[in-house]
């Protein structure tokens, strides 16, 4: 792709950063912040994205997407996180409706693509279970098949926000006797079909998004199903390269690299600011050059996803280099915040955005995890080369 912005381009940053000035208002962004309000905020912002036609850039025009080039979609996004905003919740909007608009019946796209651009279902994905992680294919939750549905058993685990969530994306065993792989099936689950228990886990970030989603004798309607029985896992890899693709979070980390720079200019320590001390400054260099990097990696992917096509190994690329960029932002931004980061949820102590620094920290060592370990992604890398 093109990076040189042209006159339409710039015309159209202009257009969001007004569009963004007027729509995200401080009252909501201070909503958004608050773990209290944040569903209703996050609803209320992808809502008004949604009106405005906004809210699927990575979805194809046909679907309901935004028919943007990929250098709107990078001009859209750099501007949402360089104010501050939180990426759209992307199970429904960036995993599931992928998934289904690729995979699904008629039926199914007319049922639920609406209701996830409108943001009216809030989605959550059930891969993940007690034994099954990076070796996804042991997953034990079981549908059997009776009448018109599958009776569903099983437990799935690390559910992000199954406390909000309206419907369940689940990976269930429907076979057990041929390769693992085979006997997978992709089940879309309503969230209030009794049977469903949602059990709370707390993190050492002191935030609540994770979870344990049990199924007692679920009920869920053969239509339900995703693509044929037992094709699940094709489908389950292909959503899983949408989400590594999100999870690299580009725009994100230039608006945090930008903020610890300015940051680092301002704090003082022994009469000398940290930016004068070469050592930090060095770190920040070497992030700041990973970073650009990495975002034409972003872009080459993004180009792909905007022609429709799903992303390849080229995603776990993404993932393993963005979330060491996170991760290494996090570790500068404690640096400068210092021993106030020890003062958990205290902002009236020390540093501001102390407290903040050492969440984000904190929940910061699970990006190198979810959405497949680095390490395995390292794995996919080694076998897209290597072709073993
Ligand atoms: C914050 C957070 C949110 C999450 N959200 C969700 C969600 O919404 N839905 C969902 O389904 N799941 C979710 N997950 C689960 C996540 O996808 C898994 O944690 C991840 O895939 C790793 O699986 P595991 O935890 O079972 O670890 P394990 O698979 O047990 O791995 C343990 C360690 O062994 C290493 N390892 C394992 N196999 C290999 C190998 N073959 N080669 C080299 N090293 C290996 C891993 O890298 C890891 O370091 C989330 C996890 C976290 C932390």
């Amino acid at each position: 792709m093109n990076t040189a912005f042209s006159e339409e381009d710039l015309a159209f940053q202009q257009e969001v950063q007004a569009f963004i000035k007027q729509k995200y208002t401080p009252e909501l962004a201070a909503r958004a912040a608050n773990p209290k309000t944040f569903k209703d905020a996050q609803i209320e912002w992808q809502k008004i994205l949604f009106e405005q036609g906004w809210i699927a850039p990575n979805w194809p025009a046909e679907y309901g997407g935004t028919g943007w080039t990929p250098t709107q979609s990078y001009i859209f996004d750099n501007e949402r996180a360089m104010a501050g905003i939180s990426d759209v919740v992307p199970f429904g909007l960036k995993m599931v409706g992928p998934v289904i608009y690729t995979f699904g019946n008629d039926e199914q796209k007319e049922r639920f693509l609406p209701a996830i651009l409108s943001s009216d279902d809030w989605w959550c994905q059930g891969y993940s279970e007690p034994g099954a992680g990076s070796d996804l294919a042991a997953l034990q939750t079981k549908a059997v098949l009776d009448g018109d549905d599958y009776i569903v058993n099983g437990a799935k685990i690390w559910t992000t926000y199954a406390q909000h969530a309206d419907w369940i994306f689940c990976l269930v065993r429907t076979d057990s006797s041929g390769k693992r792989q085979s006997g997978i099936s992709f089940l879309l689950i309503d969230m209030k079909t009794p049977g469903i228990e949602v059990r709370p886990i707390h993190t050492i970030d002191n935030y609540h998004s994770l979870n344990e989603v049990i199924f007692k004798d679920v009920r869920v309607p053969v239509a339900n199903r995703i693509g044929e029985q037992d094709a699940g896992w094709t489908y389950a890899k292909a959503l899983l390269a949408h989400e590594r693709v999100s999870i690299a979070e580009v725009a994100n980390s230039k608006r945090n690299l930008a903020e610890v720079k300015k940051l680092a200019q301002q704090e003082v320590n022994g009469g000398q600011t940290l930016y004068s001390d070469t050592a930090f400054r060095s770190r920040l260099a070497e992030t700041e050059i990973e970073l650009m990097a990495l975002e034409y990696t972003e872009l080459r992917v993004l180009a792909s996803v905007s022609r429709g096509e799903t992303p390849g190994p080229e995603s776990s690329l993404l993932k393993i280099k963005g979330t060491e960029i996170q991760q290494a932002i996090q570790e500068l931004r404690m640096q400068i915040a210092g021993y106030y980061c020890g003062v958990l949820g205290q902002d009236d102590i020390g540093h501001e955005f102390g407290s903040a620094a050492r969440q984000a920290y904190m929940y910061g060592r699970a990006a190198s995890i979810y959405g497949g370990s680095n390490e395995v992604q390292r794995n996919v890398i080694a076998r897209a080369v290597l072709r073993v």
